[in-house]
This record gives C-alpha cells, sequence and structure tokens, in this order.
C-alpha cells in the first residue's frame, strides 16, 4: 500500500547515511519516526529491531505475519516482537511492499547456492557480527542474530507458495517509514550481495532519518 510522508528531511533530529556494504546500530526511542531511504533504488536493508530494555525481546517475523494475515510487510503492518507485542508500526510507505521471508545472505548461504569460491565475500550476517562486536555496548551476542526483514527486496511467493529472488521493486528516492512502540535497537545490514538481484547486482547507500 502506497502512503506518502507528510515528515520533511530538513525538521529530522538525526540522519545517517550507511554505505553499500556497510552495517549501522542505534537506538530509536518510543514515540519517534524512523525512514529508511533507498538512495539511489535496488538496495536491500536487512534489518532487526530489539527491545532496547531487554534485548530478549525481538522483532518476530512469524508473529508479524500471523497477526496480520499477509506475509508482505507495507503501510499499516505492526512488527510485532517474539512476546506479541508492537514494537514499531509502518506508517507510509512509497515503495509498496518489503519482504521478511527471504531471510539474509551469509558466507554459508553464498557457497550453498552460488559457489564454494563465495564463501569468502562480505554478507548480511557478517555485516551483522560486526556491528555487535565493535559496539558491545548494546549487549547483543551472536545468538540474537536471528529472522529479520529485508526492506525493499522483492521476493515474490509464486502460486504454488514457492519462493522467488526478483528484480527489485523499489527506485531512487522511495522509502518506508515507521513509528516506534517502544524503545528499540536498530541492526541494519546494507546488503552487499552481488550473486542475486536483490540490489540489483550493485549495492548502493541508504539513509536512515529520525523525527521526534
Ligand atoms: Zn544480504
Amino acid at each position: 500500500m502506497i502512503i506518502e510522508s507528510t515528515l520533511r528531511p530538513e525538521n529530522a533530529v538525526r540522519r545517517t547515511t550507511i554505505e553499500a556494504g556497510d552495517h549501522y546500530i542505534g537506538t530509536v526511542k518510543r514515540g519517534q519516526t524512523l525512514r529508511i531511504l533507498d538512495l539511489e533504488g535496488n538496495q536491500a536493508a536487512d534489518t532487526l529491531f530489539f527491545n532496547a530494555d531487554d534485548t530478549a525481546e525481538r522483532y518476530s517475523a512469524m508473529d508479524t505475519v500471523r497477526e496480520q494475515g499477509a506475509v508482505y510487510l507495507t503501510a499499516g503492518t505492526r512488527l510485532m516482537s517474539s512476546e506479541g507485542r508492537t514494537m514499531l508500526t509502518i506508517t507510509a510507505d512509497t515503495c509498496g511492499r518489503h519482504d521478511t521471508l527471504g531471510g539474509a545472505c551469509a558466507s554459508e548461504s553464498n557457497t550453498v547456492r552460488y559457489d564454494l569460491e563465495k564463501r569468502h565475500m562480505h554478507s548480511c550476517r557478517d555485516n551483522w557480527m560486526q556491528a555487535i562486536a565493535r559496539h558491545p555496548e548494546f549487549g547483543l551476542t551472536k545468538r540474537d542474530i536471528t529472522h529479520n526483514i529485508n526492506f525493499f527486496m522483492n521476493v515474490p511467493v509464486t502460486a504454488d507458495g514457492g519462493l522467488t529472488f526478483a528484480d527489485g521493486i523499489s527506485a531512487p528516492g522511495k522509502y518506508v517509514e515507521m513509528e516506534a512502540n517502544m524503545d528499540v535497537i536498530v541492526l541494519v545490514s546494507n546488503c552487499p550481495q552481488l550473486n542475486n538481484p536483490c540490489n540489483g547486482y550493485n549495492p548502493t547507500p541508504i539513509e536512515l532519518l529520525v523525527w521526534e
């Protein structure tokens, strides 16, 4: 569902560019609005959310899909936690839909899907691991890296229930915006994948904006 935001970038309290293939970890407070902006288009932003006060509570793809009775995320979707509470609510979306079924790329999946020689290529899982290792103050460990959201990524479900990676439906300047319903830790891998069309084979920067 396409819903445009009324928030203006010049009024944002925080603006952060995540370079192509890089990672980000930070906090968004309850009541703040977070926008993820696809600067150049066709990018995948692999994202995890945690309750900032108790990281054992985290984003749950299963609870989110069940509660809304639909597999794609878009404006109106409540991003549910593993405790069945709403963590964030998507309030605007100019892309139209986002994936939470496909999971994230890892050196292991790169090896299985593509080739043994792809094992050393940069991946989202490595990105998240680097972020939590460099920022121990968030208290996250390897065991907290679980199922994620792929903002902007196009993983259509086929008529017979299959999953496919397809060329992106995002474009330069498209964004998704969500209001935090609790204080959350945001962990993003700006996907470095070069072996499938999720980034159009060309990883590019994204921007995070936060409003009060
Ligand atoms: Zn990835």
